[in-house]
């Protein structure tokens, strides 16, 4: 596709292919590179460019939370070239997993150990990781993509099947296999069911301020009544092993009014589950302070 993860993990030896396949004529057809708003929802094909939909009029104003992460997830040259597909598929940033000299690294190494356990994890994950592996997942647009409940649909050998976003990620029972996709099985496009997402937001905390990787953050649309919120959806990035929807968190903030008192409470069930190593137990203060003032900002949204 865009090839931008893929030329960086060559660079490094972190993958050695022996063959490579350009399927980048597969965008002339419709399926497979269109921005498509309709009753039915939204279609993305997976060979959007990153920049084409983030600049989408229609996903502008009917899913800002999209288009956001997006544009916070690369640089202007990056987002020209990359594809949403390959976009949710980027590998781990773990620095063990990108430099070859490091033999322990179970997602590189399967059975040879995690030095980023007892190393250097200050930007690894405190949710959903094993002692195999505590590598947080790096993207951007997933968090928004699973918080929608977005379908994935996928064409393969066996021709096509369709499966929930949440389900696209594994957890790190095996670190070495990262994804659900079947043997030589391609992500066609992904849907985004109808709603009302307009009041929604990703919001990305990084050591700066721009074109770097996720430390926290948090993706959220809300739908309300007045002021009762009827509708949350949350999902957070930089912090877990894979895109994490707060299903406990939303379930706090569905059917009552949004105030501080409210958005700490989630936040706080939202990080219940973590587990810290040596360097990153700060991500679960930031992520909960990341949590709150997206739930806040998004509640005070004009729409
Ligand atoms: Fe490898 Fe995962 Fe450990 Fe990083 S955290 S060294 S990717 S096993």
């Amino acid at each position: 596709a865009g090839g931008t993860t893929l030329i960086d993990l060559m660079k490094l030896n972190v993958e050695v292919p022996s063959k490579i396949i350009d399927i980048n004529n597969f965008a002339n057809d419709q399926a497979w590179s269109g921005i498509e708003v309709s009753g039915n929802g939204l279609r993305l094909g997976s060979l959007a460019r990153m920049a084409d939909v983030a600049e989408n009029a229609d996903v502008k104003s009917h899913y800002p939370l999209i288009s956001q992460s997006l544009v916070q997830a690369a640089s202007p040259q990056l987002r020209n070239m990359a594809t949403l597909g390959g976009n949710v598929l980027q590998r781990t940033r773990c620095a063990y997993f990108r430099d070859v000299s490091y033999t322990q690294c179970n997602k590189r190494n399967p059975g040879s150990g995690c030095a980023a356990i007892d190393g250097h994890n200050r930007l690894h994950a405190v949710l959903g990781a094993s002692q195999d592996c505590i590598a947080s997942y790096p993207g951007d647009f997933a968090q928004a993509m699973i918080a929608l409940d977005a379908r994935v649909m996928l064409v393969g050998n066996n021709g096509r099947r369709e499966i929930a976003f949440s389900e696209l990620h594994r957890g790190p029972d095996d670190p070495s296999r990262e994804t659900t996709l079947r043997s030589a099985e391609l992500i066609e496009g992904f849907v985004v069911p109808e709603g009302d997402f307009r009041r929604s937001m990703y919001l990305k905390i990084r050591d700066r301020r721009s074109y770097a990787f996720a430390i926290a953050s948090a993706a959220v649309a809300l739908v309300k009544d007045g002021d009762t919120v009827t509708k949350a959806r949350i999902a957070l990035g930089g912090v877990a092993y894979r895109p994490w929807r707060a299903l406990d968190a939303e379930a706090v903030i569905n059917g009552g009014v949004l105030n501080e008192e409210r958005a700490r409470e989630a936040a706080n069930i939202a990080f219940s589950s973590a587990v810290t190593h040596e360097h990153n137990a700060f991500k679960v203060k930031l992520g909960k302070e990341t949590l709150v003032r997206a739930l806040l900002e998004t509640s005070r949204l004009e729409i």
